[in-house]
Order: C-alpha cells, then structure tokens, then sequence
C-alpha cells in the first residue's frame, strides 16, 4: 500500500490552487464543501470562478503563480495546462513540506484525490492508486447503488441517540449491544427507508428491554419478487434480500431473483409443490414467527407484488398477532410487468378507461365477480391464475353482454425468455389455448387494448395467432 488513506480536516485552513480552468474548479467545488479558505491564482480565470469570487466563496489572485503564494498554505492543489510548471509548483510545494497534488499525474503528486460518495456526514473514498481514474468511477458508481441514500440521515440520528442512551444505559458494553441491534435490525432499516417515527419506537423498545435482554428482536420483511426478469426487482427488494438470513419463498419466484440474494441465506421454499415443506397457509405463518423470534432477518419473497393475489395480508395478521416486526417491499405485478412486456397497455384513452385485476382461484369457491362490469365496453380486464378456468370466464363474458369479437389474450412465463403471447378474441381464445400448449404460471387479458399488441410488441417474438387471422 502506497497511500495511508486520511480524512483532512480543512476547516478555517488556507488552500491553494494553482489555474483558473475546468479542472481546478471540480476541485474547488468539492473542496467549498469542507470549510477551507481557498485561494486561486492564475492568469485566466474562468467565468464562473470569477462569480464564485464575486459572491465571496474564494480569492482569486489574478496572474502567473509566484513561489510567494505558498507561505502558510496547508494544501496545495496544481491545475495548470502546462505540465512542467506543474512539476515546478510541486517541487517548491514538496521542500516547504506542504502536501501536493497535481491533477492527472500522481507521479508528481504528495497526496491523489480520491473517488468519493458524499453522504455527508457518511463519507466513502475508493482510489485505485492512481492507476485508472475510471475503474475508481465505476467502482464507486457499483458502491453508490449499494449504499442507501439516507446513510448519512442514519448517522445523525445515531449521533443524537447518543446523547440520549448514555444517561439511561451506562455500561459499555450494553451501549454497544444497544447500537448494534439499531443498526443491524429493523430500527435502522426503519430509518433507511424513511419512516422515521417507526425507528423511533423500535429504538425505544430495544432500550428498554437491552440492559434485561440484549438479543436483537427479529422481523419479517414481505418482498414483492415481480413477475419473472430479476431486473424488475426494487432496489429495497435487492437491499432485503442481501440483507437477510432467511428467505421463504414461493414456488413463483424465479431462479435468477433467489440468486442475488447473500450467499449463505437460507433458502426455503414453500410452494405450493407437494413434498416441500411448510407447503399450508398455517405452516408458513408458524415457520415465519419461528424464525423472527429467533431474532433473524427473514424475507418472505413472493412472486409479483405480495398485496395482489398473493396472501401478503394473512402473514402480516398471523406477524401482528405474534406482535414480531415487519415491513413491505411491493412488487410490480404480474399484470403489470406483462402488460409491459406484451405491448398491451392496460389503460388508453381511446379503449379502455379502467381496468380489473381478477382471480380466477375463487371460482373454484364458488365466489363469482361482477361479470356485467367485466363485460362492459371500455374496459379492461385481467385474470389471474384463470387459464384452468378459461371455458367458465369466456362463457360469463359472453353471457353479461361482451362481444364475441372482443380482443382475449393469454400470456405465459411474461417478461422471461420464454414468453408466448397468443391473441385471439372471446369467441376463439379456447380454441386457440388449446391447440398452443401454453406453459403456466399464464394471465389471462381480455379487452380491446389486446388488438394493440400487433403494432406494440418489443419484447421476444410477437403474437402466434394474429387477431386478423381467428376473427
Ligand atoms: N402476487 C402475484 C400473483 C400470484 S397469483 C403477482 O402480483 O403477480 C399467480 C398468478 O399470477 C399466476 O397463476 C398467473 O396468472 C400470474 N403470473 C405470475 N407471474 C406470471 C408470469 N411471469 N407470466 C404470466 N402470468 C404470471
């Protein structure tokens, strides 16, 4: 290592920089941050450093550099287009012991700038060395996306829950169990993600029961997985899932989702697939409260978004009946992501002014939706889990007044490589089902916008049964 990485307090202190051009002002912008008296001296001067004068933010000395200009500098920074008037700044710089840096040649440079995430106060730094400026811009590009972006909130609050924790809890050691339940459980998370007032009251929870019991409490966090292509994953969706030490999840849950999740989670399944375990309503909810009150980071991830036909409610009355945390990361839905993928908008101001999204599970149970509103012109409707009852939908369509020639489409496996779209319309969609073999989980859409897939399709191949040809 060549580099002993620091971070300098600047505040109050005198700061050179030698040229007025673009460069030195990306210094000056980043150093005006830190408090630092800053004067520029060059012969040109760029407009907007003189209007950062002007506003009295930094003193220009308008002519060449003279070796003067160094007495009671702290840091110098040389920004010259010329590069032997560099190296000169950064010999005199270097035998009056004042650190050095030269842009673009570290070669000639004390000190190297690094890459930074500001967060204030959270500061990240990433330097290569020297060696590529853009490995280090992509690196703290990947590190951007990683980090929250109300760390730096988060360090506020625990520098006030400071103050207030040192009165109640005087030991050491319980002051560190303390903050490293906040930070490690849902108290933090609570904050990250913006609910301020929940962070409060789980802190305030931990404190009292951490001087009697210091384990950390465990939560539930419900993840909406989106329909299929791990990309429509949330950013807090990924967050959760790197952040977990247990995930549940359904059978519809791609592959490629479960893969960005940590290493060393444990994965459980519970589909609905015989043979798995934990495969009941009932069993789920039990192995969900175990695994909280084992004080464990647990992710219950679920196909498309878990309030939309997926049971998300049950599992939080069964959580808040046990009185464990827990918290929901929504999904985007089938409906929606397939629409998407599809070409099929779901709403258009020419075709459809609402749109429904309906199960086909519950005819089973003999609970039928309101046909007539479905069947209505202008409308949109999207079935769910409604391929194995595709005869009864048609049939109840047709019955309450839908056209025979209204556009149906079925989508299978939507926004994976293997989507199929077939189009028909309500008088032909079973024919055509049948005879395409489709592969399930599939949706059901069946309303004008449908046609529009024809000249909408982006995503994989477009319709096999076009529209003009079955009608
Ligand atoms: N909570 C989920 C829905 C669960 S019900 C969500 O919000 O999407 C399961 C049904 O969703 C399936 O029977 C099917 O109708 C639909 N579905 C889920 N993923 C799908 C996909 N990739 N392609 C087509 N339909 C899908």
């Amino acid at each position: 290592m060549n580099y002993f990485p620091v971070f300098f307090d600047l505040t109050g202190q005198k700061v050179l920089i030698v040229g007025g051009g673009e460069v030195a002002l990306r210094k000056i912008s980043l150093l005006e941050r830190t408090g630092a008296l800053i004067t520029v001296v060059a012969p040109d001067i760029t407009p907007e450093l003189l209007d950062r004068a002007a506003a009295g933010k930094l003193t220009l000395v308008n002519r060449e550099f003279s070796p003067d200009d160094l007495h009671g500098v702290r840091l110098v920074i040389v920004a010259t287009s010329r590069r032997a008037v560099n190296r000169w700044i950064a010999s005199l710089s270097e035998s009056r012991n004042i650190p050095v840096n030269v842009v673009d040649d570290a070669h000639a440079s004390r000190f190297i700038i690094p890459a930074i995430i500001d967060r204030d106060p959270v500061l990240v730094a990433v330097s290569t060395g020297g060696t590529s400026p853009v490995l280090a811009r992509r690196l703290r590009e990947r590190l951007e996306a990683l980090i929250p972006t109300r760390i730096g909130e988060l360090a506020s609050w625990l520098r006030a829950l400071r103050e207030t924790t040192r009165r109640k809890l005087r030991d050491t050691g319980e002051r560190r169990r303390f903050f490293e339940a906040v930070v490690d459980g849902p108290a933090a998370r609570r904050f990250i993600d913006g609910d301020n007032q929940g962070a409060m009251r789980i802190a305030r929870q931990l404190l009292s029961t951490t001087a009697a019991a210091p384990r950390a409490a465990g939560e539930v966090t419900l993840v909406g997985a989106g329909p299929g292509d791990p990309e429509l994953l949330t950013l807090k969706g990924l967050r959760a899932l790197q952040d977990a030490d247990v995930i549940l999840h359904d059978r519809l849950v791609s592959p490629a989702v479960l893969d960005l999740a940590r290493r060393d989670a444990v994965r459980i399944c519970v589909g609905k697939a015989a043979g798995n375990i934990g495969s009941t309503q009932e069993e789920i909810n039990a192995l969900l409260i175990e695994h909280a009150n084992h004080g464990k980071r647990v992710v219950r991830l679920k196909g498309g978004d878990p309030f939309v036909f997926g049971r998300g409610g049950e599992e939080l009355q069964a959580l808040a009946a046990a009185r464990i945390n827990f918290s929901v990361v929504p999904g985007i839905t089938a409906a929606l992501g397939i629409a998407a993928y599809a070409g099929i908008p779901l709403t258009h101001r020419d075709h459809a002014q609402s749109v429904s999204f309906v199960t086909g599970h519950s005819l089973e149970q003999g609970t039928e939706p309101d046909w007539r509103a479905l069947a209505m012109p202008g409308t949109t409707a999207v079935f769910y889990m409604g391929l194995a009852r595709l005869d009864h939908i048609v049939e109840r369509l047709l019955e309450h007044g839908a056209e025979p020639v209204r556009p149906a489409g079925i989508i299978s496996q939507g926004t994976t490589p293997n989507q199929r779209v077939i189009t028909a319309t309500l008088a032909t969609i079973r024919d055509v089902s049948s005879r395409a073999n489709l592969e399930s989980p599939a949706l059901l859409i069946v309303g004008e916008v449908v046609g529009l897939h024809s000249a909408l399709a982006w995503f994989g191949t477009t319709a096999e049964v076009d529209l003009s040809q079955t009608a």
